[in-house]
């Protein structure tokens, strides 16, 4: 009966031909993984054409290792004489 699923088209990722440096909104190829003007690293494009910012794991593991101190600072001056 009705053909539209042949002409329904689903927007894609990759239809950029560029991704833009989140830090400094240089233009930069698809598949760079680090910006040529700051030097920050990279990761794929989104769906508006901007590159992700990657998961910046010393950053995560700093803040546990502060978070997880703070917790055992609190309970060695209260539960403990
Ligand atoms: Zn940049």
């Amino acid at each position: 009966m009705a053909d539209s699923s042949k002409t329904a088209k689903t927007p894609s990722p990759h239809t950029h031909m560029t991704k833009k440096c989140p830090e400094c909104f240089t233009y930069l190829p698809l598949t760079s993984k680090v910006c040529h003007s700051c030097g920050k690293s990279v990761g794929p494009v989104t769906r508006l054409g901007l590159a992700e910012k990657p998961p910046n794991l010393k950053g995560y593991v700093m803040a546990a290792i502060a978070i997880l101190a703070f917790f055992i600072f609190v309970w060695w001056g209260f539960f403990t004489e």
